[in-house]
C-alpha cells in the first residue's frame, strides 16, 4: 500500500489536537451546574429588592390608552421612595392588577394622586379602595385630585358617588372587616395652581401644574424627594407650565399618544376626530418629542399609546426627530431604578400567581357598624347543611386549635 505521509500527520495532530481538548474540558468544566444568584440581575423581581436609601423606584402600572387592553392597563404610575414612601399617579381601569403584583402590602399603598377624572386615570379607584380593603388595607384612603369648574366635575362629588355606588358592598361588609380601610380622605385643590405644593410631608413635596386636556380641571405632578425629581403629565397638550417646571427632572413621564395616522389606520377614527385627539386633546409623539427637547430630562418617558411592535417604531421615529436625549417607551412592568448617579431601566418579571400580603398591623372589625339585613322571606330559603357543615367547622377548629361555634343557619 502506498503511504501517505501527509495524511499520517494530519491524522496524528487531530488526534491529539482532540485529546489535548477533551483533556482541557475536563480540566475547566465546573463538577456541578451554578446554584449562587446572579450578582446583576437584568430583571426586576418584585419583593425581592430593598430600595437603597437614596433610591427612587418608578413602576409603571398603567402605561395603554383609554381602551384597555391585556398587555396595557390605563394609566397609573407608582413611585416607591427609599424613605418607605409610596404614591400612586393615576388609578386607570385595569391597574390593580399590575400594582398587586409588586408585591407590597396595602397598608403601604394610601396615597393615590389624580391628574384628572377620565375613566382611563380613575377606572380601578374602587378597587384600590374597596378591593385594597378586602386585601387588608387597615388605613383610611387618600386621595388627592382637582377641583372641577363646577362642584360636580370636582374630585370630591367624583369620590362620594362613588361611595354611594358602592352602599351595597359597605353594608354587606359593615362589621365584618376592619372599618377603617374603608374611610376615603379627599383632597381637592385648584387645578389652576401653577407650581402649587398640594402634598407635603416626611420631607416629600408634591406640587400640582395646570394640565391642559379638553376642559378646566386638568393637573399634571412633580414629586420632590433627596433631591430626586419625578414629573407624571397625567393627560394634557404641550404647555407652558410643563416646560418651565419640569427642566431637568430626574425622569419626566409624559403622554406621547398614539399618532393620528395610528388613530385612523388602527381604530377606524375620522381624520378630524384623529388629528385633534391626537395632537390637540393629547400629545403627539412629535411634540412630546419637542417637549422633552426643551426640558432635557434625565431620562424622557414616552406612555399612553398601545406600545407594540408596529407602533413603537413609528412613536420612536417622530420623536427623534426633535429629540436626542435618553428615551424610554412605556410599557406596563417597566421599572426605574433612579439614584443622583445612575437610572436603570429593566422589566418586571411577574407571579401570576399572586395573594394579597398580610396588613402591617391586626385588623380589628367593629362588630358595632350595623350593616344590611336579611328578609323573613330570604331567611326561609336556607338550606342548612349541618352535618357537612360540622364536619367543616370541626376540621378546621381542630387545624387552628380554635372552637369557634357553627350558628343554626347561614344568616350571619
Ligand atoms: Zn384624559
Ligand atoms: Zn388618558
Amino acid at each position: 500500500m502506498k503511504d501517505f505521509p501527509f495524511i499520517r500527520l494530519f491524522l496524528g495532530l487531530s488526534a491529539s489536537a482532540f485529546l489535548v481538548t477533551m483533556l482541557g474540558a475536563a480540566a475547566t468544566r465546573p463538577e456541578v451546574s451554578p446554584v449562587a444568584p446572579l450578582a446583576n440581575q437584568t430583571v426586576y423581581y418584585p419583593g425581592t429588592e430593598a430600595l437603597g436609601p437614596d433610591e427612587m423606584r418608578v413602576v409603571a402600572c398603567g402605561t395603554g390608552q383609554p381602551s384597555i387592553r391585556p398587555k396595557q392597563a390605563a394609566a397609573c404610575w407608582l413611585v416607591e421612595l427609599g424613605n418607605g414612601d409610596k404614591f400612586l399617579f393615576d388609578i386607570g381601569a385595569q391597574s390593580m392588577t399590575r400594582i398587586s403584583a409588586m408585591k407590597i402590602p396595602m397598608d403601604f399603598l394610601d396615597k393615590v394622586f389624580i391628574g384628572h377624572l377620565h375613566m382611563d386615570h380613575i377606572g380601578d379607584l374602587a378597587t384600590l379602595w374597596i378591593g385594597g380593603l378586602k386585601a387588608n388595607r387597615t388605613y383610611p384612603l387618600r386621595i388627592w385630585g382637582p377641583s372641577g369648574a363646577t362642584p360636580e366635575l370636582g374630585t370630591k362629588v367624583a369620590v362620594e358617588h362613588m361611595e354611594k355606588m358602592y352602599a351595597w358592598e359597605i353594608a354587606s361588609i359593615a362589621g365584618k372587616v376592619d372599618h377603617r380601610g374603608l374611610q376615603l380622605k379627599v383632597t381637592e385643590f385648584n387645578p389652576e395652581g401653577v407650581n402649587q405644593v398640594i402634598y407635603q410631608e416626611n420631607d416629600v413635596t408634591i406640587r400640582s401644574l395646570p394640565a391642559i386636556h379638553i376642559m378646566d380641571g386638568a393637573v399634571s405632578f412633580v414629586l420632590e424627594w433627596n433631591g430626586l425629581k419625578f414629573a407624571f403629565s397625567s393627560d394634557t397638550s404641550p404647555n407652558k407650565w410643563w416646560i418651565e417646571h419640569t427642566k431637568g427632572v430626574d425622569i419626566a413621564v409624559h403622554e406621547s399618544f398614539a399618532t393620528p395616522q395610528v388613530m385612523i389606520d388602527k381604530q377606524n377614527y375620522p381624520v378630524g376626530f384623529a388629528l385633534a385627539l391626537s395632537t390637540l386633546a393629547h400629545t403627539s409623539p412629535i411634540q412630546f418629542g419637542k417637549i422633552m427637547s426643551l426640558t432635557q430630562p434625565r431620562v424622557a418617558v414616552g406612555y399612553h399609546f398601545y406600545n407594540d411592535h408596529d407602533t413603537l417604531p413609528g412613536q420612536i421615529e417622530e420623536i427623534r426627530r426633535v429629540y436626542e436625549g435618553p428615551l424610554a417607551m412605556a410599557t406596563d412592568y417597566m421599572v426605574f431604578n433612579v439614584t443622583k448617579d445612575d437610572i436603570r431601566i429593566r422589566m418586571a418579571a411577574i407571579d401570576e400567581d399572586i395573594w394579597p400580603l398580610p396588613a402591617t398591623r391586626p385588623e380589628e372589625p367593629d362588630p358595632d357598624q350595623k350593616g344590611g339585613s336579611m328578609s323573613d322571606f330570604i331567611k326561609s330559603g336556607d338550606y342548612f347543611m349541618e352535618e357537612e357543615l360540622r364536619q367543616i367547622w370541626d376540621e378546621v377548629n381542630r387545624n387552628n386549635g380554635t372552637d369557634v361555634q357553627l350558628p343554626s343557619s347561614s344568616v350571619f
